[in-house]
């Protein structure tokens, strides 16, 4: 991790913060801080992973704004973040896709989406595209499935590679001098994810508005992780059941891929939308307005692949399913494209960071000051 103006600024804070250390009850950040007196570029990209944004310590601050401290860690920790995404992406070259990146995310879906269209109408006929039809096959019928099969697979599976290509990186730097991290460690990290511990704001929720405490964000989020959950596994049984069980879809309302998908399709929708309208009602002072646009690109692009997946699960034995499947592949593809190179990798590097708490916890930390020094 290079140094940078956001880096410098994030020591600074975290230098006056564990002198204080009044917030050590709301996240993990204050812990893993308390192990350290210095703090180096790669201590602070893993802190900066490890803050979940949930904004109790901007409004616990006495050294918020005004204060001459000018004190706002949520703002510094979202612009070290953004940080971190660039300086360990995969291939590097590509790095520069986190800047401007809303702009980026809106531009690489639209090409997709019109790349798909084209594709398609030039390759189908009219008759087909708009047609009706039901039973097996009836999706392929418009869209061969060897295509579809072949297309999503190796975009899905770069997406994979390139973030796991990110992960490592991110544990080369940001954990190097952390404990090894044991089975007992990625069991709390796992839980800690799955129960995202670290919106809880210290049991309070997040300050999702104001300084008052709130849960709705925490179950956005959950609403968006589970519904991805959920459509994965949808796609997963839907693979075992063309290729094992040589059963061809559409499957019936009530078959594991369509509840799965159906249920997978709500949550992410509810959660992206949610989370998108509580951007614009959120007290700007602790954010950065500059990464607004990326993270509402993604949030943007993740709702129209779930509305236009339940669409199509309405509508599939209409004449739209055609247009409607063309329109829905061109929004996954563009999903799986940006996948590396957007707000989506928050998760992975927040996992890194958190298997690094964990593994710090479970062996009392990386450099405890000796007793008596404090
Ligand atoms: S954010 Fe402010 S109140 Fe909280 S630990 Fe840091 S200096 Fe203290
Ligand atoms: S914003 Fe929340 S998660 Fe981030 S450092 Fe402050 S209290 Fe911790």
């Amino acid at each position: 991790m290079h140094a940078t103006d956001a880096v410098a600024e994030a020591r600074r804070m975290m230098e006056i913060c564990n002198a204080c250390r009044y917030c050590e009850g709301y996240c993990a950040v204050f812990p893993a801080m308390e192990l350290r007196r210095e703090f180096s570029n790669a201590d602070l990209s893993y802190l900066a992973n490890l803050c979940h944004d949930c904004r109790g310590c901007f409004y616990a601050c006495q050294y918020a704004p005004p204060h001459a401290f000018d004190l706002n860690l949520p703002r510094t920790f979202a612009q070290v973040r953004t940080e971190t995404y660039e300086a360990y992406a995969w291939p590097g070259v590509l790095a520069r896709l986190f800047r401007h990146n809303g702009v980026v995310v809106s531009l690489i879906a639209a090409v997709a989406l019109a790349a798909v269209l084209l594709l398609t109408t030039a390759l189908q006929v009219p008759v087909v595209l708009y047609g009706v039809h039901t039973g097996p096959g009836a999706f392929y019928a418009v869209v061969p499935y060897g295509t579809m099969a072949s297309v999503g697979l190796s975009t899905f599976g770069y997406a994979l590679f390139a973030l796991a290509m990110g992960f490592a990186r991110f544990w080369r730097d940001a954990a190097a001098g952390s404990p090894r991290a044991k089975p007992s460690a990625l069991w709390r990290a796992l839980c800690d994810v799955a129960v995202l511990r670290n919106l809880s704001g210290g049991g309070y929720g997040c300050n999702d508005r104001d300084e008052s405490f709130s849960g709705l964000r925490r179950w956005l989020h959950h609403a968006m992780f589970y519904g991805f959950l959920a459509c994965f596994a949808a796609t997963s049984v839907a693979t075992i059941y063309h290729h094992v069980l040589r059963w061809i879809a559409p499957y019936p309302p009530l078959s594991a891929p369509v509840v799965l998908g159906t249920l997978g399709g709500l949550g992410l929708l509810l959660g992206t939308s949610g989370s998108f309208a509580l951007k614009f009602v959120r007290d700007p002072a602790p954010g950065a307005p500059e990464l607004l646009g990326a993270d509402t690109a993604v949030l943007v692009l993740l709702a129209l692949v779930a509305a236009t997946g339940l669409l199509l699960l309405g509508l599939r034995a209409s004449g739209a399913m055609g247009p409607l499947l063309v329109v829905h592949l061109g929004f996954v593809l563009a999903f799986f494209l940006v996948l590396p190179y957007s707000k989506f990798v928050h998760g992975v590097y927040r996992f890194g960071a958190l298997l690094r708490y964990a593994a710090e916890r479970a062996s009392g930390g990386v450099r405890r000051p000796p007793a008596g020094e404090q």
